[in-house]
């Protein structure tokens, strides 16, 4: 089941490589309904905060006319940043999935390790390494196509 929910999000993911962004897609899904997909849009939309998962909550939010999303699930390509991780805390997601962890800028596992944070005030499950060689292998060949 959450494997299939990352192939929707590994689309996202490549949709968004496609355009020129950072190849990283989410999806959130309650209940077995697919609340919303999102890839980054952050040049499309001039926007240094349209990452995937702070587009799709905002979609599924705005899908449920609410602005927590209790008991869904986010699946998500990367490790999220500190402030998508955050974003996800204060929708009050209840799982979180993430593919290829990121050294550079996660903040989930490393770095600012969000969740783990006396001030966080609700903390998700997370799995992560859920399709991460697919995520892996996308990112890498954006840089490097970037690069050449
Ligand atoms: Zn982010």
């Amino acid at each position: 089941m959450f494997r299939s929910y990352m192939e929707m999000a590994l689309r996202e993911a490549r949709a968004a490589g496609e355009r020129g962004e950072v190849p990283v897609g989410a999806v959130i899904v309650r209940d077995g309904e697919v609340l919303g997909t999102a890839g980054n849009r952050t040049r499309e939309l001039s926007d240094p905060t349209a990452h995937a998962e702070v587009l799709v909550i905002r979609a599924a939010c705005a899908a449920l006319g609410s602005e927590r999303i209790e008991g869904a699930d986010l699946y998500v390509t990367l490790e999220p940043c500190p402030m998508c991780a955050a974003a996800i805390s204060f929708a009050r997601v209840a799982r979180l999935y993430y593919g290829a962890a990121d050294p550079k800028s996660g903040g989930v596992a490393q770095g600012a390790r969000i969740f783990q944070h006396p001030q966080c005030h609700h903390v998700p499950q997370v799995y992560d390494g859920i399709g991460a060689g697919e995520s892996e292998s996308l990112l890498r060949g954006f840089f490097a196509a970037r690069r050449s």
